[in-house]
């Protein structure tokens, strides 16, 4: 079975839209007193959403189960407060599940969490255990920044997360770190705002001892590690520096990767440098780059592609890599 770890709602039917339309408006209305509201969508309108995208993706490029979570940049955590958050996350979790109750065979749900500026991530520990108990979520995104580019909250190894880190313990679930939409202009979202966040969790993790602390806790850095790999010697070099472990036995069992790396050098980059126990196969589509590589004629986010040309990789690696690794890191996945 091929697992591709890492793919988002991004084509869901403009009734979703319509809901946040709503919310961002009563936010704007002093006299607004906010509700949940509703969300108008059939199921006719989610296989038609489905169909000539994510399920036609997977059956024209080999994949067969896809870990999918709502749109990562309509989380826009920096919107509104908590409660707003709340509204929206359970509405875009729920759609999720229904997603995955159509298509039980091709999707497995991830949740987008209530986090919200300056509010702690305990305050999303009801909604991960309202997904994973009662709607069979598998993980869920966590947003290290959920101010949108400003990194107003502390570093992902601080006491302050640990609440959170104590549930998903409890429930054996991963969490993606993934930010949202950047409102800082300096950022653009998916060119620079998710792959310093990449690059910025790594860091974090390598310079404090949170795995010592959370021995199972598990997380996956989308998007090739950010620059991590490309920079696999620096940061070598600096664990080093502060008398760090290696980087290899610090991510062990508790840090990993995923392939949404658009080009083939890049991937190979991934494959040689990170331990391949680390790395899951994931593409992120349909999502950040929608187009098609004139220099090879196929989607940029064909990610399959690229490692099936890899011709020096085992059989038994292909397998970790494709299926074996996700199973470890998302426990939960029973298919
Ligand atoms: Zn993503």
């Amino acid at each position: 079975m091929i697992i591709d770890c890492h793919g988002h709602y991004t084509t869901a039917p403009k009734g979703l839209q319509a809901f946040r339309d709503s919310q961002l408006a009563g936010l704007k209305d002093p006299k607004h007193v906010p509700s949940k509201g509703t969300l108008k969508i059939t199921d006719d309108e989610i296989r038609e959403s489905l169909e000539n995208a994510q399920l036609k993706f997977q059956r024209e490029r080999g994949t067969d189960l896809t870990i999918f979570s709502p749109r990562a940049s309509g989380m826009a955590h920096h919107i509104g407060d908590a409660t707003t958050s709340l509204h929206c996350s359970q509405h875009c979790n729920d759609l999720i599940h229904r997603v995955c109750s159509l298509y039980p065979e091709n999707f497995v749900a991830v949740c987008q969490l209530p986090q919200s500026p300056g509010v702690p991530p305990s305050n999303c520990i009801q909604e991960l255990e309202r997904c994973v108990n009662e709607l069979g979520f598998i993980g869920c995104n966590l947003n290290p920044d959920p101010s949108g580019g400003h990194w107003t909250a502390p570093p992902l190894t601080d006491k302050y997360w640990y609440p959170f880190y104590e549930k998903m313990v409890e429930l054996d679930v991963p969490a993606m770190v993934h930010v949202s939409a950047s409102c800082n202009p300096n950022f653009h979202t998916t060119g620079s705002h998710y792959i310093n966040a990449d690059t910025t969790a790594f860091m974090q993790f390598l310079t404090a001892d949170l795995f010592k602390d959370f021995p199972t806790l598990r997380f996956i850095i989308p998007h090739g590690g950010g620059g991590v790999p490309y920079h696999w010697g620096r940061y070598r070099g600096l664990a080093q520096d502060m008398n760090r472990p290696l980087l290899v036995d610090l991510i062990r069992n508790n840090v990993f990767f995923d392939t949404c790396v658009y080009h083939l050098p890049g991937i190979e980059l991934l494959l040689k440098i990170v331990p391949m126990d680390n790395i899951l196969f994931g593409s992120e589509m349909v999502g950040a780059v929608r187009g098609i590589d004139p220099e090879t004629g196929f989607y940029f986010d064909d990610t399959k592609r690229y490692i099936d040309s890899v011709t020096w990789l085992s059989g038994g690696d292909r397998k970790k890599l494709f299926e074996g690794n996700a199973r470890r890191v998302y426990p939960r996945l029973k298919l």
